[in-house]
């Protein structure tokens, strides 16, 4: 399969491989990825639309990671390793491996646990390596990739909220309109730089392929 990963199980596989991970050190480690995990569980197995909860959940979860870096730090300092920079070698060869994609189907505890397998060998030379500073350098990085991750997601998921919001207050506008150049349904966005910046328009859905736009007309 070629395909790209969707976002979400991106981040739910990738949370689960750090509590696989992470759970081979006892006490605090181990404990809040368990945490971590649970929470992006909850979080994967709700509506596409409960956006808000959603949200809450990974930032739960965000947080209990970052204190499991902590920790992790620690440990590694304690066993008399030092933190790799974001230069080192082995750091960029964790960071250039790529998940692969999985159908989500019926039966999917049995693909979900059959794809963590597979990357938990991918992983698992740098993760499941003797060397206790490899293997803890190895959690960091894999945690420090995730996080990044569930940065992106709940930024995104505030977007959505926003466009809910301005759906409830103008439902006209409930129809989203078609884009000028390609003709596919066009979402709600924030300009982020430019003369416009923090101004609100309608981009294409195909964005970055296509970059049709239109004014937001009152009421529309
Ligand atoms: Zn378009």
């Amino acid at each position: 399969m070629d395909t790209k990963m969707n976002r979400q199980q991106e981040w739910y596989l990738l949370g689960t491989l750090v509590a696989v991970f992470g759970g081979r050190f006892s006490g605090r480690i181990g404990d809040y990825a368990h945490s971590a995990r649970f929470q992006l569980k909850t979080a994967a197995e709700l509506a596409d639309d409960e956006t808000e909860r959603k949200r809450r959940l990974i930032g739960q979860a965000d947080s209990l990671l970052s204190r499991m870096m902590n920790e992790t730090e620690l440990l590694l300092m304690a066993c008399g390793g030092a933190v790799w920079s974001e230069e080192d070698e082995l750091y960029l060869e964790i960071m250039a491996q790529r998940m692969e994609p999985f159908e989500d189907g019926a039966d999917g505890v049995a693909v979900f646990s059959h794809a963590v397998l597979k990357e938990r060998e991918r992983f698992g030379r740098w993760l499941l390596s003797e060397d206790m500073s490899m293997a803890l350098n190895g959690l960091l990085v894999l945690t420090g990739r995730l996080r990044r991750l569930l940065r992106h997601e709940r930024k995104r998921l505030a977007e959505e909220e926003g466009e809910a919001k301005h759906r409830a207050l103008f439902p006209e506008a409930a129809e989203s309109p078609k884009c000028p150049v390609c003709g596919s349904p066009m979402r709600l966005r924030t300009a982020k730089t430019g003369t416009n910046a923090g101004c609100r328009f309608w981009g294409c859905t195909q964005y970055p392929a296509c970059r049709g736009v239109r004014e937001i007309i009152d009421g529309m």
